[in-house]
């Protein structure tokens, strides 16, 4: 297995955690790994809930802007029974 590094300070990459999981008729080997510097880490992992936060706000707003787009449509229906 090929040892990756740390893209924000270039330290090598431990594996944490390793667990294989059956996928159809193959075995995939997951590995979770974390950069062998603590303090490291500590900011990826900040970087990732940042990231987890900014791609659930976005999804929210899709939903209320799916939302707000029914409702239209619901309302120009009502509308559109209203000149009839
Ligand atoms: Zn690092």
């Amino acid at each position: 297995m090929a040892t990756s590094v740390c893209t924000r300070c270039g330290k090598p990459r431990i594996i944490v955690k390793s667990y294989e999981e059956k996928v159809e008729t193959s075995t995939v080997t997951y590995t979770i790994t974390e950069c062998s510097d603590p303090a490291c880490q500590k900011m990826v992992n900040k970087t990732l809930l940042t990231e987890k936060k900014k791609r659930q706000f976005i999804k929210d707003e899709q939903v209320k802007r799916e939302e707000a787009r029914k409702k239209v449509i619901e309302e120009k229906k009502l509308h559109k029974n209203d000149e009839d």
